[in-house]
C-alpha cells in the first residue's frame, strides 16, 4: 500500500504542465486602448468571439469590460450568454444572428441579434410583432458574400414606410473581406457601398471596421470600430508589426536525446540526420493545435514540403525536425551549448521571441487559426492587468 501522507504535495498545474498558455492582460488592455486611440472620435468594441481568439473569454472579457470596452461581439449567443456574467452592462452583439428557438436566451441575456439574411430578417419581424420593440443589428452585404442584407434589399428597408414601429435597429454594419491590402481598391468600393448604407440609415449608428480597416484611417471608423485579433497581438495587416504581444505558448521539453548522424527522425523517417545531434523531445502535438503542416523544413507531409517551424529556448531558434505528431514535437538543438537546455525546461511555441504570425507563416496559415486552435490541454495562466 502506498501512504498518501509519503507522497510530494500536489503541485500547480502550470509548474508541470505538458503544455503551456500564459495570457498577458496588461498587454491585452494596452492594446485595446492602443485601437480606440487609433479609432479616433468612433467608439471602440472588442471582438471576443471563439472564447476570446482562444485565450479565454472570462479573463479577457472581464479584462476589456474593466479596460472600458462597452461593446462587444461574440459569433454564437452561448458565447453571449458567456459573456453577460462578465460585462454587465455592455452591449453585447451576436454576429450570427438568432435562430428559433433562441428568443429567450438572446431576451434574458439582453443580447442583440445581428440580422444576417432575408430569413433571418422576417422570422425577426414575427418575434417583435408578438413580443414587442427590442433591439437589433443588421448586416448588409457589401462584397463579402458571407453575411449580411444584400445592398439594394437593405436600402429599400431603410425607406420601407411600412415596416413595424418596432422594428427598432441600434446598429447598421458591414464587413471588409480585404482590408488587410490596404491597396485594394475593393476598399474604396466597400466603403461607398456601406456610406449609401449608413445614410439612408440615418440617426442609427453605423460600423465597418474589424482590427485592418481602423488602420485604413478615418473614413474607415464611423461611429463604431470592431478590432478582435489586434487586440490580441496578431497582425491586423499582413507583415505590419503587430501591437503589443498578449499571448506565450511553450511546451515541455520531456527528454533531450543525442543521436547518431544518419539516422532519422519521427514517423515516416522523412529526416535524415546529417551530423551527430542533440534533439529535445516536446510535449506538444497537432492535438494542441501545434499544427502537424509546421514539421521540418522540406519534410513532406504527404506531398510537397514545409517552410519548418521553429521554437525558441535558452536564446536560440531551435528548428522543427521530421514530422510534428499528436503529443510530441522534436526540435534540433544541436547548436544550443551542452547543459544549455535540459528536459524539464520549456521551450517557446509563440510569443515574445517568435510572434504568432511567424509560426502561422511556417504553417501555411495566419495568426488567427494558431490562437483559436490551441487545443485542450494548455494550462493556462494570466498576468494580470494593473
Ligand atoms: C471576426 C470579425 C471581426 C474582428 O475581426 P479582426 O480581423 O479579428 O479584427 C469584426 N467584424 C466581424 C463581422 C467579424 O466577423
Amino acid at each position: 500500500m502506498i501512504d498518501a501522507d509519503e507522497m510530494p504535495e500536489l503541485p500547480d498545474p502550470f509548474d508541470i504542465a505538458p503544455v503551456r498558455l500564459t495570457v498577458d492582460l496588461s498587454a491585452l488592455a494596452e492594446n485595446w486602448r492602443d485601437m480606440a486611440k487609433r479609432s479616433g472620435s468612433a467608439r471602440t468594441a472588442a471582438v471576443v468571439k471563439a472564447d476570446a481568439y482562444g485565450l479565454g473569454l472570462e479573463d479577457c472579457g472581464t479584462t476589456l469590460y474593466e479596460a472600458g470596452a462597452r461593446d462587444f461581439f461574440v459569433a454564437v449567443v452561448q458565447e453571449g450568454v458567456t459573456l453577460r456574467a462578465y460585462a454587465p452592462d455592455a452591449r453585447i452583439f451576436v454576429l450570427s444572428g438568432i435562430w428559433p428557438g433562441q428568443e429567450r436566451m438572446f431576451f434574458e441575456n439582453d443580447l442583440v441579434p445581428v440580422i444576417a439574411s432575408e430569413e433571418q430578417l422576417a422570422f425577426w419581424m414575427g418575434v417583435i410583432a408578438e413580443l414587442g420593440d427590442y433591439p437589433c443589428a443588421l448586416q448588409v452585404d457589401t462584397g463579402f458574400n458571407r453575411l449580411g442584407l444584400p445592398l439594394q434589399d437593405a436600402l429599400a428597408l431603410a425607406e420601407d414606410v411600412s415596416r413595424p414601429a418596432s422594428f427598432s435597429p441600434v446598429l447598421v454594419l458591414s464587413h471588409l473581406h480585404s482590408g488587410d491590402a490596404p491597396s485594394a481598391p475593393s476598399n474604396k468600393a466597400q466603403l461607398e457601398s456601406f456610406r449609401q448604407v449608413s445614410a439612408a440609415f440615418e440617426g442609427i449608428e453605423s460600423s465597418l471596421s474589424a482590427s485592418a480597416g481602423i488602420f485604413l484611417g478615418p473614413d474607415y471608423h464611423f461611429d463604431l470600430t470592431r478590432p478582435g485579433i489586434a487586440l490580441y497581438g496578431g497582425e491586423a495587416v499582413g507583415g505590419m508589426k503587430p501591437l503589443r504581444p498578449v499571448a506565450t505558448a511553450a511546451a515541455r521539453i520531456v527528454q533531450i536525446r543525442e543521436a547518431a548522424a544518419g539516422g532519422t527522425v519521427s514517423y515516416g523517417a522523412t529526416y535524415q540526420l546529417a551530423r551527430p545531434s542533440r534533439l529535445a523531445i516536446a510535449s506538444v502535438g497537432y492535438a494542441d493545435g501545434y499544427l502537424r503542416s509546421l514539421s521540418g523544413s522540406g519534410v513532406p507531409l504527404r506531398a510537397g514540403g514545409t517552410a519548418g517551424g521553429y521554437g525558441y529556448v535558452a536564446g536560440h531558434r531551435v528548428p522543427v525536425v521530421g514530422r510534428v505528431t499528436m503529443d510530441l514535437t522534436i526540435f534540433d538543438v544541436t547548436d544550443v551549448p551542452e547543459g544549455a537546455v535540459n528536459a524539464g525546461d520549456y521551450v517557446e511555441l509563440f510569443g515574445p521571441n517568435i510572434p504568432v504570425d511567424d509560426v502561422a507563416r511556417a504553417a501555411g496559415t495566419i495568426g488567427y487559426e494558431m490562437l483559436t486552435g490551441l487545443g485542450l490541454r494548455h494550462e493556462r495562466r494570466y498576468l494580470e492587468a494593473e
